[in-house]
């Protein structure tokens, strides 16, 4: 750290993103994106419609605002863009949480939000998952804070129903209840037509996972005018233009194929259950996903060493150091090959293991 660090964030502890090797030849299940590049389909409609580079992008997004509105039954003043969800999350926190306005979250989920508290100086209180790893409803009743629940969650990848959203929602009308729903087109059920009854909701969603444009950067968020009006009022004072151009034009290309999104997730989540029962097989437990990754452990070799040695063989997936998780791993679902190649290995590393 320079001595000209500010001293406000000096014990900030920085998220670590899962690693991004710049060579592609390895299998990768790290980071939870889609194996399939956006369509054909969405790079025509992309080079038609992109805004000259030299000037300025759309400010105001209107035209994937307004696809995303129809496609949920609202209105385009009920969502902006962020620059990943991540910007969004942040966005989040810096416009509804304080040091009186304090956050809850629960203790095993994604890394990123106790960052952004810490970055934001806002109180966090941690709840702990059930010991079945599941999220309890009750557990967020009447907090006094606000709140951000990842649904499915991460690294878990288990979901709670919109009818147990609903009741951390009339059990918290004075607090805003975030929910992340970066992987919801796994098999969960989105939130997003709850935003017309309760006006503390936000449903943040990312183009990361089921659109294929991680390296697009592209989120949004869903809430009542009044919640969006007040985070454009972030999102103008940090960085008006925080959508580029050829994210804007690849972003409306991806949303006019569902098709492809809907075909793509199915695909998925059979390689999914594949997966699962492949590992079962091999001994593994395997919590029940909604999500795009599993999350397993066996008892015949810990988390961390499995994880090793199959970066060892040219396949990488997640390991948390995290004491009550130790023992798992998180494991993206790619396609069939991948899926292969990543149980051959974990066969041949059993086999070796004492
Ligand atoms: N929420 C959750 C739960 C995630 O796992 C991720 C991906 N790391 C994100 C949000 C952020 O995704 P992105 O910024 O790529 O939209």
């Amino acid at each position: 750290m320079s001595r000209f660090y500010s001293y406000r964030n000096a014990n900030l502890v920085p998220y670590t993103p899962g690693e991004q090797p710049k060579v592609l030849n390895v299998t990768k299940l790290n980071t939870n994106e889609c194996p399939f590049p956006p369509s054909e389909k969405a790079w025509a409609f992309a080079r038609e419609h992109i805004r000259p580079l030299n000037l300025y992008p759309e400010i105001q997004c209107i035209d994937v605002r307004r696809a995303i509105a129809e496609l949920h039954d609202i209105e385009p003043d009920n969502i902006i863009l962020g620059n990943g969800s991540d910007e969004l999350l942040n966005f989040a926190f810096m416009t509804f949480c304080d040091d009186r306005r304090a956050v809850a979250y629960p203790n095993i989920s994604y890394g990123f939000y106790p960052v952004y508290a810490d970055l934001n100086h806002v109180p966090a209180l941690e709840i702990p998952l059930r010991e079945d790893f599941s999220i309890a409803p009750e557990d967020y009743f009447d907090l006094g804070r606000n709140i951000f629940i990842a649904n499915p969650n991460a690294p878990t990848g288990m979901a709670l129903s919109p009818d147990q959203v609903e009741e951390i929602l009339t059990h918290n009308r004075d607090h805003v209840v975030v929910i992340d729903e970066a992987y919801v087109d796994f098999g969960g059920q989105t939130c997003i037509p709850l935003i017309k009854k309760y006006d503390n909701l936000l449903v943040i969603q990312t183009f990361s996972k089921s659109r294929s444009l991680a390296g697009g950067r592209l989120g949004f968020a869903a809430g009542d005018k009044a919640l969006i009006a007040d985070l454009n009022i972030i999102k103008y004072s940090t960085n008006p233009y925080n959508i580029n151009s050829m994210t804007l034009a690849i972003g409306l290309g991806v949303l006019l194929d569902e098709e492809t999104r809907i075909a793509n997730c199915r695909t998925i989540m059979e390689n999914r259950a594949y997966t699962a029962a492949e590992l079962e097989k091999l001994g593994f437990t395997v919590l029940p996903s909604c999500a795009n990754f599993i999350f397993a452990k066996t008892g015949a070799i810990d988390g961390k060493a499995l994880y090793a040695k199959l970066k060892e063989r040219g396949v990488l997936i997640r390991h948390f150091d995290k004491p009550e998780i130790w023992a798992w791993n998180r494991i993206t679902i790619g396609t069939r090959e991948q899926m292969d190649i990543l149980l051959t290995n974990i066969r041949e590393i059993l086999e070796e293991t004492p």
